[in-house]
């Protein structure tokens, strides 16, 4: 049987792994000259890499003790989950060159321009058969859209800034009406930290301003495509999708790795059943509907409202409450009146705990 993979992101490649496990040698075409990182903040938890069957550890720039919430008047709040931040084109790297000794093959400048239903045509005009299909071409997904899917596209900024990060043990997020386009982020690696934002540069440099990070050495600068539409349609016959061709990221944390390290290990399980893959992603808690709801609902609160969320949530040792405590709530009569959108943010908050962000 042979399994052609379209694309050497981080899906294609640990889709590779999860099936070379399994005694079976994909083709995986990539069309760079090389196997290197798009636009990414390069952080992902623990746990999630460990399912990963590669050691990532030694491509791990800094392990983080969780995540830092940050509210408008300054209040904070910890996620106690450990998290790595990567340096994700030397890990892409390191993965590639185990699937090529493990009998994977890796083609480079190789892109798939037109598809039908059992063999793919290069752009340099070469025909490849397939049996099955795995579409890993990221968000502006070629195959996803020969299978007549299209997902709603966010566009995030983002700097690679030079930076002393020695004080800095959690990846931060600021939640502020001033950032309106979506929640700003902060991942520190060693002597660097990837800042971005959902929004173009300008909100990005405002976040720069506020933050004091404005007069700090650009590394690099980034923007990419996350799509934001849930998870939806995943296979046609002998073709599947998955990462970001078939919107996998988390709508709640925006992270897209977790979901592909899930999904790749049902995926290479149900290599010859994809319709079961689909089925059982459907069924997967990356899939729930409830994921959409946050990042809408904490931006259409008030920045009085995200304070007081904040000095709530500061009262509690890493943002965990038993729940007597939760009824501490009722000294902030405006959160009691958006109970409902509290909760669909803490069960959407706790799924995505649970299964990694
Ligand atoms: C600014 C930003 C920050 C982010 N930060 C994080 C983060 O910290 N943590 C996290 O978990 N997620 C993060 N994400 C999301 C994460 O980067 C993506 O979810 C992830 O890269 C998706 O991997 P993929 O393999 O599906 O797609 P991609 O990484 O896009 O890889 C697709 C590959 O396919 C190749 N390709 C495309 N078309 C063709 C073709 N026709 N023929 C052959 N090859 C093709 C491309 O060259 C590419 O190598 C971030 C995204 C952005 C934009």
């Amino acid at each position: 049987m042979k399994v052609v993979i379209v694309g050497a992101g981080p899906a294609g490649l640990i889709t590779a792994l999860n099936l070379v496990q399994r005694g079976i040698s994909p083709l995986v075409l990539e069309k760079g000259s090389e196997v290197k990182s798009t636009a990414c903040s390069e952080g992902c938890s623990l746990q999630s890499l460990s399912q990963i069957p590669f050691r990532s550890e030694p491509y791990i720039s800094r392990v983080l003790k969780g995540a830092k919430l940050v509210f408008p008047d300054g209040s904070v709040s910890f996620v106690a989950k450990e998290c790595a931040v990567l340096d994700r084109t030397d890990w892409l790297m390191g993965m590639a060159e185990e699937i090529s000794l493990k009998a994977g093959e890796i083609r480079l400048n190789s892109e798939v321009v037109d598809i039908d239903e059992h063999s793919l045509r290069l752009k340099n005009g070469e025909y490849i058969d397939y049996h099955i299909l795995i579409g890993a071409d990221g968000p502006d997904s070629r195959i996803a859209t020969h299978l007549g899917i299209k997902h709603k596209l966010i566009v995030a900024s983002q700097y690679q800034l030079a930076l002393d990060t020695s004080s800095m043990d959690y990846i931060e997020f600021y939640f502020d009406k001033k950032f309106a386009s979506g929640y700003p982020w902060i991942f520190p690696k060693v002597g660097v930290a990837n800042v971005g934002i959902e929004g173009d540069f300008a909100i990005l440099d405002s976040f720069l301003k506020y933050r004091g990070l404005n007069k700090e050495t650009v590394v690099k600068k980034d923007s990419g495509l996350i799509p934001g539409s849930g998870i939806g349609k995943l296979v046609q016959k002998n073709i599947a999708l998955i990462g970001d061709a078939a919107s996998m990221p988390n709508p709640t944390s925006l992270g897209g790795l977790t979901p592909i390290i899930c999904a790749s290990q049902i995926l290479a399980r149900h290599i010859n059943n994809l319709a079961a893959y689909e089925v059982e992603i459907n069924n997967h808690p990356m899939a729930n509907p409830i994921l959409l709801k946050p990042r809408q609902t904490i931006m259409s609160f008030s920045n009085q409202d995200l304070a007081n969320i904040g000095k709530f949530l500061a009262g509690f040792r890493h943002g965990r409450a038993p729940y007597p405590q939760l009824m501490k709530i009722a000294k902030y009569p405006s959160l009691l009146l958006k109970l409902n959108k509290l909760r669909t943010i803490y069960q959407a908050g706790m799924i995505t705990e649970e299964y990694g962000w």
